[in-house]
């Protein structure tokens, strides 16, 4: 590569890895080209058709009041509803909320879903909030963005730093608004306010699944596979399980402060038993290596579980493993696709490989709908087949088009969206 190719790499790639906004646009704009689709359609697509930012005053336990911003980011709702979890977390911002809202129409259409994609988040560190500081937060949100979210308008759901405990009083706060119940505002409830059997363990669920479609692909062997996990949240944490006990070995996994490594393999359930409810584990070790060590560590299947922009073009040419599946959103640049996937790195893409959790989700809601329950067993079966035809339908775009199968589930995301403008006669 010649020195001015390198520079404008290295800028491109900053930009993105400030604004993962601009490198959702870059991407759907080449995915709607490869379909097709004219100029308009992009100019409607790039950007959230609805965005709204709150303030939330919260009483906290001292007294004093605090003010939180948080934000509802709405993509497209030609489709249907939109639908996309709430994070609390310190980084959330404008721009990764709206990024966050137009993955989510992806995944929706991805999985083929009758959703939009929508996205929410609160800037706060939950890690240092009490149990009712963070219940006022909750119910603050939901009046602040109570005019947009609906069961048949957006339907929010967990994500990083929430949980079903949160969708509780989230649910609980819009009931009382509205004056009548309303499970269905809502997903990743717990089981008896009208959760779903399986939502908890349906985004891991769904990595598995596709990880299991994806060593197919590579003619390798599950059981003989070697595993690193970065992340030991939601995701994380059950796939070690999952990947524990399909006979997968599990050499790495990691938290926020570290990572553990064991060529031999990990004592899973040892780890399982002792992280806390943030998913950290590694402060209980003394030897322990960075999170950036242990991406670039020998291994089979390489996931990362956890934040963004983890494998970049400084660290993806020592990449060892030869399946990535992304768990957490947006983990790897697009410089460090092009490599990986030029070195013949299959990489199943965050829209498609995290899929499970929103899947599950509208499992959740159909049956708040109808009122009628299902067993784990015909969640699970359910879930199989949506993650397979998925993962199946975009390996074949990727084939049909000669395209990685990042660019292959943009264009399988984003057809949908795309058509159901078209028809409603928006473009
Ligand atoms: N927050 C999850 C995601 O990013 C789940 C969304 C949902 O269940 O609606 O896919």
């Amino acid at each position: 590569m010649s020195i001015t190719k390198e520079v404008k790499r290295k800028d491109t790639e900053k930009r993105e890895l400030l604004n993962p906004f601009l490198s959702t646009q870059t991407i759907i704009k080449e995915a709607l080209q490869k379909l097709g689709y004219s100029e308009e359609v992009f100019e409607l697509l790039k950007e959230p058709i609805r965005m709204m930012t709150v303030r939330i005053p919260v009483k906290m336990d001292d007294s004093s009041v605090k003010i939180f911003t948080g934000y509802r980011s709405q993509h497209n709702d030609a489709v249907g509803p939109t639908k996309g979890g709430v994070r609390f977390h310190p980084d959330v911002n404008e721009e990764e909320v709206k990024a966050l809202s137009m993955w989510m129409s992806l995944k929706c259409g991805i999985t083929d879903l009758p959703y939009g994609g929508g996205k929410g988040g609160i800037i706060c560190d939950p890690r240092k909030m009490s149990f009712g500081e963070l219940e006022r937060l909750s119910r603050g949100y939901v009046r602040a963005v109570s005019q947009i979210v609906g069961p048949n308008k957006d339907i929010p759901a967990p994500d990083v730093y929430t949980n079903s405990q949160i969708m509780a009083w989230m649910m609980d706060e819009y009931s009382r608004l509205r004056e009548f119940d309303s499970p269905g505002f809502i997903t990743g409830k717990p089981i008896v306010l009208g959760g779903s059997q399986g939502r908890e363990t349906a985004t891991a669920r769904g990595v598995t699944i596709c990880i299991e479609q994806a060593v197919k692909k590579k003619n390798l062997q599950l059981h003989e596979a070697r595993v690193i996990i970065q992340g030991f949240g939601n995701a994380g944490s059950f796939l070690a399980k999952f990947m524990h006990d399909a006979g997968a070995r599990v050499i790495g996994i990691s938290d926020a402060y570290g990572a553990l490594y064991n060529p031999k393999g990990l004592d899973i359930e040892y780890l399982l038993d002792r992280r806390d409810s943030f998913g950290t584990v590694t402060k209980l070790f003394t030897k322990v290596i960075s999170n950036q060590e242990l991406l670039e560590k020998e291994c089979d299947i390489l996931v990362p579980a956890a934040i963004a922009n983890q494998i970049t073009g400084q660290n993806a040419h020592r990449i060892k493993a030869s399946i990535i599946v992304e768990a957490a959103n947006g983990p790897t640049t697009i410089e460090a696709t092009k490599i990986l996937d030029e070195r013949g790195v299959l990489i199943v893409p965050d829209i498609l490989a995290s899929a499970g959790g929103v899947t599950v989700s509208y499992f959740e809601w159909v049956q708040n709908n109808q009122g009628y329950y299902w067993s784990q067993e015909e969640v699970a079966n359910k879930l199989r087949k949506v993650m397979v035809d998925s993962f199946e339908n975009v390996y074949e775009a990727s084939q049909i088009h000669h395209v990685d199968m990042r660019i292959a589930a943009y264009m399988v995301g984003i057809r949908k969206s795309a058509e159901a403008s078209r028809f409603r006669g928006w473009i």
